[in-house]
């Protein structure tokens, strides 16, 4: 198991990123990571910069003018980085799918610039952190 694998199953670093969601999905993330839920006990923590980020939290449905926005973010992370699709728009553009501004979901957008990208998706709408704790700790295992 190479030193990135192993870090990223023993403490995952995120970044959290909004591509057009209605910020629900986003107040469940700043949910998940406060201490009622105390995820920095397994290491998972928010970073500022996608360079130091082994995860990308990616919520919303992904609007035309995010899609490059999110790409760059991508590049930007070192690899392996698993990005996780956070609720129903994110995993499959959800109740926005026939919006004139889509593009998405995310993993159209993020397998435009790396057809081999792991993408772990999150149903809901919008989640609970609960759920987003178990999509975490499962993508992980898997790895
Ligand atoms: S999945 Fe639901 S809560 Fe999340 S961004 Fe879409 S509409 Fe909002």
């Amino acid at each position: 198991m190479s030193w990135k694998i192993w870090s990223l199953k023993k403490s995952p670093w995120v970044f959290h990123v909004n591509t057009g969601a209605c910020n629900n999905c986003d107040i469940e993330i700043v949910n998940l990571l406060t201490p009622k839920f105390d995820v920095e006990r397994f290491g998972i923590k928010l970073v500022g910069s996608p360079r130091h980020a082994d995860a990308l939290l990616v919520t919303g449905v992904v609007t035309r003018q995010a899609a490059p926005r999110l790409q760059e973010v991508y590049r930007q992370t070192s690899k392996p980085c698993v990005v996780f699709a956070i609720g129903a728009c994110a995993c499959d553009k959800g109740i926005f799918h026939n919006g004139y501004h889509v593009v998405g979901p995310v993993d159209k957008i993020i397998k435009e610039i790396d057809p081999n990208a792991i993408i772990a998706y999150v149903p809901g709408c919008p989640p609970k952190p609960e759920a987003m704790i178990s999509g975490v700790v499962k993508a992980l295992s898997t790895l």
